[in-house]
């Protein structure tokens, strides 16, 4: 799919020391945030070198989150794809199945690296934004098995549509505040996220979402979530004795998709996909794919591609699924795609809503529609390749939280 890549390279290298993914990424915060993001990184540093922060972080991946995840062969959903193909065509399904982690999705990686990296900068008092809760979700989790108090910002508007996992994030004893600034959705409560912590750096610390925010979270969050290309790189070559020959997820901010990736990056003969929301498609503004609809700007402390209206205001994302609507892309990917290494598509509201019809009937498995986008890109590009080649695609989340969602748009009353 892609060019050949050349051998050897260091895509995994990156960033550069002022957290720079060629053009994109880097630090642009207030004056004020800036001893807060330097000294975050430094104890990030001190806690990767450390045996003894790995020991803990995987420990509680095990007992805790349920880690390793599966990887399985989603043979009847191949076979399906298959179907109506020349003989010889159509390649192997596989599913790294992220979505058995405890919460339900792969944000539990992320928000167990983050508090632990917390508790040893001796902070008290955690915060978090959250677009359609997953994340709050996951971040309340933590908070309470660490019994450290927790405030969840979350968009008024979110607030009002995601009444369930508002409810959770209480249950597990997080404060929730609506954001009312702004559009009222993600984007401003990951704002107010960031000025409580300048207000609050003596004992608080920010836990971020994705793989985007001011250098060092990029890549801190990628580390985290690194875990699942980890394991996933392992099963593959212990089950099939051989690397995949393309990899697929889908992208709201892009850190599961660059967690199963960047293992990956310097095997050049294993293509990436990134799958984008299409919303309701590219032609209006009622989608959710800053790469293929935005262009570069600054955001959340990092410069990336956003969608913006012809002033550059942030314009709000749309699509069925909550968790793909964030207005930017981690930056990694934003160079990634330029510099050609991994490609990125998309696919509609209802290109997803197929998909996931067609997971749970073929496979017993109901994904979240998150995935669900990636699994329609899985289809298309499945039936172009040999069944002899591998599609190893991450099955980020489940679906129990869509289903009201689902059957809004299929027109079933439940
Ligand atoms: C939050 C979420 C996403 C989008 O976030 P990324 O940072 O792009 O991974 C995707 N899938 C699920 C299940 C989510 O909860």
């Amino acid at each position: 799919m892609n060019a050949p890549i050349p051998a050897p390279n260091t895509f995994r290298a990156q960033p550069d020391e002022r957290g720079h993914f060629g053009a994109f990424g880097g630090r642009y915060v207030a004056e004020t945030l800036m001893p807060l993001i330097l000294d975050l990184e430094r104890e990030y540093r001190a806690a990767k070198a450390d045996p003894a922060f790995a020991a803990q972080f995987d420990d509680l991946m095990e007992h805790y989150v349920g880690r390793p995840s599966p990887l399985y062969h989603a043979e009847r959903l191949s076979d399906a794809v298959r179907e109506g193909q020349p003989a010889g065509m159509g390649a192997q399904i596989w599913f790294k199945r992220d979505e058995l982690n405890h919460t339900g999705a792969h944000k539990i990686n992320n928000c167990i690296g983050q508090i632990l990296l917390a508790i040893r900068m001796g902070k008290t008092r955690i915060i978090a934004e959250t677009g359609a809760g997953q994340h709050g979700v996951a971040t309340a989790a933590v908070c309470a098995r660490f019994g450290l108090p927790c405030v969840i910002y979350m968009g008024a508007k979110d607030v009002e549509r995601q009444q369930p996992n508002v409810f959770r994030m209480k249950l597990l004893g997080a404060e929730v505040r609506p954001v009312t600034s702004g559009a009222a959705t993600l984007s401003d409560a990951m704002n107010e996220g960031l000025r409580d912590w300048v207000a609050n750096v003596h004992d608080t610390f920010y836990i971020i979402g994705t793989a985007a925010g001011p250098h060092p979270y990029p890549e801190m969050v990628r580390d985290f979530q690194s875990i699942i290309g980890r394991e996933a790189r392992a099963q593959m070559l212990a089950r099939t004795g051989r690397l995949p020959d393309l990899l697929v997820a889908a992208i709201g901010g892009g850190s599961n998709a660059i967690g199963l990736f960047h293992p990956f990056l310097d095997d050049a003969d294993v293509s990436m996909l990134g799958v984008e929301a299409a919303g309701h498609g590219l032609d209006g503004s009622e989608h959710a794919a800053s790469l293929a609809g935005g262009f570069p700007g600054v955001l959340h402390g990092n410069k990336t591609y956003l969608l913006q209206d012809d002033d550059g205001q942030i314009a709000e994302g749309h699509s069925i699924s909550a968790g793909l609507d964030y207005p930017g892309i981690g930056p990694e990917h934003a160079w990634l795609r330029d510099i050609g290494r991994v490609e990125y598509t998309h696919a509609t509201d209802r290109q997803a809503l197929d998909a996931f019809q067609l997971l749970c009937r073929t496979e017993g498995i109901i994904p979240a529609l998150e995935p669900a986008h990636a699994i329609a890109a899985v289809a298309e590009h499945a039936r172009t390749m040999r069944d002899d080649q591998i599609i190893l695609a991450n099955l980020c989340g489940r679906g129990d939280k869509d289903i009201f969602t689902v059957a809004e748009a299929l027109g079933v009353a439940i």
